[in-house]
């Protein structure tokens, strides 16, 4: 395998990993071994599998002072190479997969799923659809969305009525972006093994099986406009963003990034290391699709805002398009904002609110269905001002929301032909009852849209 990762590519990979110290290593296709004695500093133990035995033989002697490094020649895709169930804690593999025809791809998951103890992780790195590195054999450099799905739904049972599935904890690209083009398709995956549950994955299932299906997805940007799915796609983003003063280089994290349109305005308008996060598996795949081949540093991974961790002081500007809404204790998560962000550093949030007072029968259903938690855009801006933020703006954009709505649907309505060509006529009558019903909620004023603008002193 010739493509070989930098220093700093290397220190980028190993940060992604949750700690292995003191923890049992299986590394795959360990190919010329960079990796093997990095890991063996740590671990308890690496075992370093490659299926060419002169490899082997060479990693031996090279990295024979490892004396927790075992290297070991077998082929993972052949049968008979079996460990035992639940006897290591983290999978490791190096451009593996990308090898390896579909039907391997999903045989292998199984395997590994089996091997990794519960809790364990399972970490791979592949080439993603455009060919990279001068890799002599054939490979396949697929969509990313492929190794997202082949993993997300691989799933065992142990024969004693537990069952196992993993989780994606991470997905993101490796590498800088001014730098070799070559190095912008290399994709990793971090993904826990966990016990099945209905319950745990409860909200992530329904972000991604109803409200944000991958089609769903697609429609909904269709009416807010490509890689957007929030009120007025470009046009707002660029409004808003006007207001953060953002710097090359400055760091932006973008809280329920969705399929990353704001990250890439700011990234390649503004020079912004964007990181974009979000809970939904269907939006990041998406993401991470478009950002392939983009010349600007975004990154993107699947994580719930409330339950992530960034040190403290760790970014500029923290930017959160109606996206908080789904959010129940705002006060807490502003906290959390407020420690993520440098002295100095903005916050910038578009969200659904709410008239004051309580809310007509028909709204209250309305919020109660989709799980949303609004408030007025007063009671919302004074949030922020308790999470400790100062100048904050809190400013009720209802008018501009119904200006947007109106425009959007007329859009659509305009174009009805191609829009059911390209989905259905039932995903155009959902999405164009949908913003009839939002703009009655918001012509009876219940349903109100705030921008909030504060800064960490
Ligand atoms: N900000 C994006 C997407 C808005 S849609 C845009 O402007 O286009 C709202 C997004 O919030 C969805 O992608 C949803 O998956 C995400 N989301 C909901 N709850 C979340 C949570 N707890 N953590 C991270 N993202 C969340």
């Amino acid at each position: 395998m010739a493509f070989e990762l930098n220093n700093e590519d290397m220190s980028q990979v190993l940060s992604f990993i949750p700690s292995y110290e003191g923890k049992i290593v299986l590394e795959l296709g360990d190919g010329v071994g960079h990796f093997t004695s990095e890991l063996a500093k740590k671990a308890a133990k690496v075992i370093a599998l490659d299926s060419t035995e002169s490899v082997v033989k060479k990693n031996d002697s090279i990295n024979g002072y490892d004396e927790n490094a075992e290297f070991k020649c077998g082929d993972v895709t052949l049968p008979d190479l079996t460990f035992p169930a639940e006897s290591v804690d983290l999978i490791f593999s190096n451009l593996l997969l990308t090898n390896l025809s579909d039907k391997q791809i999903e045989d292998i998951a199984g395997k590994l799923l089996k091997w990794v103890k519960v809790g364990g992780f399972i970490f791979f790195i592949e080439s993603c659809s455009l060919q990279s590195g001068d890799h002599k054999h054939k490979s396949h450099f697929r969509e990313p969305r492929f190794y997202t799905k082949v993993f997300k739904e691989c799933y065992i049972s142990n024969g004693s009525g537990n069952s196992y599935e993993l989780t994606l904890l991470g997905s993101k690209f490796i590498g800088t972006y001014e730098r070799d083009v070559k190095t912008q398709n290399q994709i990793c995956w971090i993904w826990q093994k966990v016990v099945s549950s209905e319950d745990d994955k409860g909200f992530q299932q329904f972000l991604d099986n109803v409200q944000y299906k991958s089609n769903g997805i697609l429609r909904y940007e269709r009416i807010f406009g490509s890689g957007y799915v929030s009120t007025g796609g470009i046009d707002t983003t660029k409004e808003f963003v006007a207001k953060l003063d953002l710097k090359p280089g400055q760091n932006v994290l973008d809280v329920g990034c969705g399929i990353g349109g704001g990250d890439f305005y700011m990234a390649e308008n503004f020079g912004a290391n964007v990181v974009g996060i979000d809970l939904s598996v269907n939006m990041i795949a998406l993401a991470l699709e478009r950002a392939i081949g983009l010349k600007c540093s975004v990154e993107f991974e699947v994580a719930d805002c409330t339950k992530k961790s960034y040190p403290d002081n760790t970014f500029d500007v923290i930017y959160s398009r109606d996206t908080i809404l789904h959010i129940q204790d705002k006060l807490a998560l502003f906290r959390t904002f407020y420690k993520w962000l440098k002295p100095g550093g903005k916050v910038l949030i578009s969200d659904y609110c709410r008239k004051a007072g309580t809310p007509s029968q028909d709204f209250a259903e309305y919020i109660k269905q989709r799980g949303y938690d609004l408030h007025d855009v007063e009671t919302y801006g004074q949030m922020l001002t308790d999470a400790g933020f100062e100048e904050v703006a809190a400013e009720d954009r209802t008018e501009q929301f119904k200006e947007v709505l109106t425009r959007e649907l007329k859009r659509v309505e305009n174009e009805k032909e191609e829009f059911i060509k390209d989905f259905t006529e039932v995903d155009y009558n959902d999405i164009v009852g949908g913003w009839k019903a939002k703009l009655v909620r918001v012509g009876s004023g219940e349903q109100r849209w705030g921008l909030f603008l504060a800064k960490k002193k």
